[in-house]
């Protein structure tokens, strides 16, 4: 069953169209930079020739439907036409306190979508764009929204409440709600299939380091703890986001730099994080380069980051009173041997021994343990893929809607 993954930015649509019942990529692309002078189309077929050409493309609407020319042209053999596509499959960011799975479209869905703007305002006003786009160009395929938040649902009251008055929660709903849900549940669920343990009685630490970067705490297969909160800006240091920050830090920032709140904003968002902490870069490629060059605020940006994992980690053995796995996913964790050694060094007292030689010679996509047989916690590289998430959580919900006729 063919599925169109899409995941909207303020001025992009990625897409990716995947064969659900293989759980094959078909094509992939995005439409960059959409509204400015010119805008940026790749598409990725996986058989067949890359294509990257610039054009005039003013909304998500017109993005959408140049994704479908590209799909449903005859040169390019793709889809014949777009009844092919059996269902589209969304992602959505914040799903408030109200979904804890993935969920048919509907105008409720779309107005609860709506309601979490403020949640993540970044964020959700794209992801409804885009829905209301493939709504527009393929009005007659099932929409599902999938949310980066629902996989967190089952974090407790206790470790979900910030102590602040909890009139707040129930007002505004200040609350963490965790994000990466997508990719912390597959990652779990391909170590799940490696090993013969029953998955209730497994506890598993998800460590996905990319640009954004988020740890979770899995017990019996439910998330009961993770690193982002409110919104993703909390908990460990990221590429250019702060992660955590005593309160009061805020207040003095705004009165000695005499700065307002969106500059504020735009600091801990965009400013701060590795770039923040090396004035270099937020790509940990180039920061490795320059420490290895000496650059000593580089390496420093590198130590506050593997630090941060070490703390998270620490944390959640305590917390499940023990840990069976570690899984390292995402750009840095999936890539980056340095950073993962650095990470877990020094905690052969809690279990935890990583195999140098195991750890140097991971595959690319593949999924490789990097632990010491004498390890007691195993430790893997894990590669995600939340699209392929998307793609069968939409093709479940699509087929189970009866709004797929030729199934
Ligand atoms: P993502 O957000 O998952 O695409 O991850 C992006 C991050 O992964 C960036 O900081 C990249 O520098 C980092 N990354 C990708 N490949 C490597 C690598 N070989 N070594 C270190 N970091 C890497």
């Amino acid at each position: 069953m063919l599925v169109l993954v899409i995941n909207c930015g303020s001025s992009s649509v990625k897409y990716n169209l995947i064969d659900s019942a293989n759980e094959t990529d078909v094509c992939k692309g995005m439409v960059e930079r959409i509204g400015a002078v010119t805008s940026i189309v790749k598409h990725e077929p996986t058989e067949g020739s890359r294509r990257k050409e610039t054009k005039v493309i003013s909304s998500h609407t017109e993005a959408l439907q140049e994704i479908l020319d590209y799909l449903m042209s005859p040169s390019n053999k793709i889809i014949s036409s777009a009844a092919d596509i059996k269902a589209v499959g969304h992602r959505v960011v914040h799903g408030g306190e109200k979904f804890k799975d993935a969920v048919l479209i509907d105008d409720e869905v779309k107005e609860a979508i709506k309601q979490a703007f403020d949640l993540a305002p970044l964020h959700n006003p794209p992801n409804l764009k885009g829905i209301e786009a493939a709504e527009d160009r393929l009005p007659d395929i099932p929409q599902v929204a999938v949310f980066d938040t629902a996989f967190h649902h089952s974090i407790p009251p206790h470790a979900y409440l910030y102590g602040i008055p909890n009139r707040l929660y129930r007002r505004h709903k200040i609350r963490k709600y965790g994000f990466h849900g997508t990719s912390h549940y597959f990652v779990s669920r391909q170590y799940y299939k490696l090993t013969d343990k029953s998955k209730t009685e497994t506890r598993v630490i998800s460590c996905h380091l990319g640009n954004g970067a988020s740890i979770a705490a899995i017990k019996g297969g439910d998330s009961i703890d993770t690193s982002m909160g409110f919104t993703p800006l909390s908990g460990m240091v990221m590429g250019t986001r702060s992660g955590d920050l005593d309160p009061s830090i805020l207040f003095y920032i705004m009165e000695k730099e005499e700065i307002q709140l969106n500059s504020l904003h735009a600091m801990l968002n965009r400013h701060s994080g590795l770039l923040g902490l090396s004035g270099y870069a937020s790509d940990m490629r180039d920061l490795i380069a320059e420490a290895s060059n000496g650059d000593r605020r580089c390496q420093q940006a590198i130590d506050v980051f593997c630090y941060d994992i070490k703390k998270y980690v620490g944390t959640y053995i305590g917390v499940m009173n023990g840990c069976d796995a570690i899984l390292f996913t995402a750009g840095i964790g999936e890539n980056s041997s340095l950073i993962r050694k650095k990470a877990l060094a020094d905690m052969e007292n809690l279990g935890i021994e990583i195999d140098e030689i195991r750890n140097e010679n991971v595959q690319p996509g593949e999924i490789t343990k990097i632990s010491a047989d004498s390890s007691t916690i195993e430790v893997y590289v894990v590669p995600t893929n939340e699209e392929l998430v998307i793609a069968i959580d939409a093709a479940k919900i699509a087929s189970a809607s009866g709004q797929t006729p030729w199934l």
